[in-house]
């Protein structure tokens, strides 16, 4: 097949200037100009905040997506840039001190590895609970939560573009290889993969697969087009790249490579799926993002979008509204609104489910049905992934009406059950049942499934 045939349509990449890419880490914050005008305080506390937790965010994102005029309340700018609230009291002053004294690099190593210890690293049981083995050898890169879907984590792909402060896949970042879940071998997805006949959905994740040499997700992905793996209808693609670096897909010196492997892809038969992290609509505001959008729409592959809901970034729903009115425009379909999981900077970013819920409900009244497809305010928590549905009250108790969109047993999938109202709860373990009973109806099953993997 070759791209002329496969691909007519294109607008000539030369519209598009290419663009270097550079990068900033927590090493270099001295040689960002843009924030070099920002309050000295400021500045010395972002160095403390981004030696624990990851930082680091390209030359596009600051003189692109930023507003600096609204900084410190820009929306992208809390995205990437570290802010003081983002460590607890303590933990930011045990810091603090240690770069005041000019503490030597391994002190203030060791005490970012004790402090990110105390903030959950892997919530929802990830590194226990979800890797599958093969012939008794366990998966590392690999991911099985869901009977249908599978995630894989290719070993290039575990960093991203820029980093999101609120990340919580943070702890693969930082250095700490113990923490890693990388894989190594396309080999062993695949025989995974033909061995689990029951998988439908391949959905490749990191960090951020697009960070990868489009030659090595070609080794990944091509071969599932081979008839063993006829199984395998939907290749999921979970990116944060078109926010972060749309040249990926347009001017870089492989996104012609990538643009016909997705082509070849659906051609092929799969449903292609690149699932794009937004949070904002000012992601989408640039013409090099909507051209990324453009040349992958038309390859045929679909592009949906999830994204949690972070305070700071986008807590209201006029943010959500216009986030959802912009992706339906462009072709873009909404998918999930997530709660910002119990790992990392939590303090500084959740939101009450109350709270959640309510920003959920007033956007969606904002937008037509086109943009009523994201289901949410979603929780991806160790039973599975639990959506509020709604606040109600029944025989005068006011509850959560909750529900399962997926569940680590398939049949608690969409079975309404019901917590107890809480205005301050974020998190589904922080849910009592209502009514009155002591337990939700899953409990004791995923006691016994956690016991039962050690
Ligand atoms: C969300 C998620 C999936 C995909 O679930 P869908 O509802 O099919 O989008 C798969 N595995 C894990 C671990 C997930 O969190
Ligand atoms: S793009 Fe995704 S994986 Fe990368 S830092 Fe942001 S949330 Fe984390």
């Amino acid at each position: 097949m070759n791209s002329i045939v496969t691909f007519p349509n294109r607008i000539p990449v030369t519209d598009f200037e290419e663009r270097r890419f550079k990068v900033y880490t927590d090493r270099q914050l001295d040689k960002i100009e843009a924030i070099q005008t920002l309050p000295e305080d400021t500045l010395f506390e972002m160095k403390v905040v981004a030696s624990v937790l990851p930082f680091r965010v390209n030359e596009y994102v600051i003189n692109e997506l930023i507003n600096w005029d609204k900084v410190p309340d820009d929306p992208i700018y809390q995205l990437v840039f570290p802010q003081r609230g983002m460590l607890k009291d303590e933990h930011f002053e045990r810091m603090a001190r240690l770069h005041r004294e000019g503490a030597d690099k391994q002190t203030i190593q060791a005490a970012a590895r004790e402090i990110r210890e105390a903030l959950n690293p892997h919530p929802a049981g990830q590194m226990a609970m979800n890797i599958p083995e093969l012939d008794g050898e366990k998966l590392n890169g690999l991911q099985h939560k869901y009977r249908e879907t599978v995630l894989f984590f290719p070993a290039q792909g575990q960093t991203c573009h820029s980093y999101c402060t609120f990340c919580f896949r943070w702890a693969q970042f930082v250095g700490d290889k113990e923490l890693k879940m990388a894989s190594t071998e396309a080999e062993k997805l695949h025989r995974y993969l033909r061995e689990h006949t029951e998988v439908t959905d391949l959905l490749v994740t990191g960090g951020d697969p697009m960070v990868m040499k489009t030659h090595n997700l070609v080794q990944y992905l091509e071969p599932l087009l081979a008839p063993e793996y006829d199984h395998i209808q939907t290749i999921r693609i979970g990116t944060k790249a078109l926010t972060f670096w749309p040249y990926r897909f347009v001017t870089d010196n492989d996104a012609d490579e990538l643009i016909e492997l997705l082509t070849r892809l659906v051609d092929a038969g799969k449903h292609v799926a690149i699932m794009a992290h937004y949070n904002h609509w000012q992601e989408m505001s640039t013409d090099i993002a909507e051209e990324a959008i453009r040349r992958i729409r038309a390859t045929g592959a679909e592009i949906r979008a999830q994204g949690p809901l972070i305070r700071h970034v986008n807590d209201h729903p006029e943010a959500w509204a216009r986030l959802w009115k912009k992706q339906v425009q462009l072709g873009i379909i909404p998918y999930y609104m997530f709660v910002e999981r119990d790992t990392g900077a939590k303090n500084y970013f959740e939101v009450p489910l109350a709270r959640a819920y309510e920003i959920y409900r007033e956007a969606m009244k904002q937008v037509s049905g086109l943009g009523r497809t994201a289901r949410g305010p979603s929780m991806s928590a160790g039973p599975g992934k639990v959506e509020v549905q709604g606040i109600t009250e029944i025989h005068g108790e006011k509850v959560f009406v909750l529900r399962f969109l997926q569940g680590r047993n398939p049949d608690w999938v969409q079975r309404p059950f019901f917590a107890k109202y809480s205005e301050t709860a974020t998190w589904l373990h922080e849910l009592e049942p209502a009514f009155g009973e002591d337990k939700f109806f899953f409990e004791d099953e995923y006691e016994q499934m956690r016991k039962g993997n050690g």
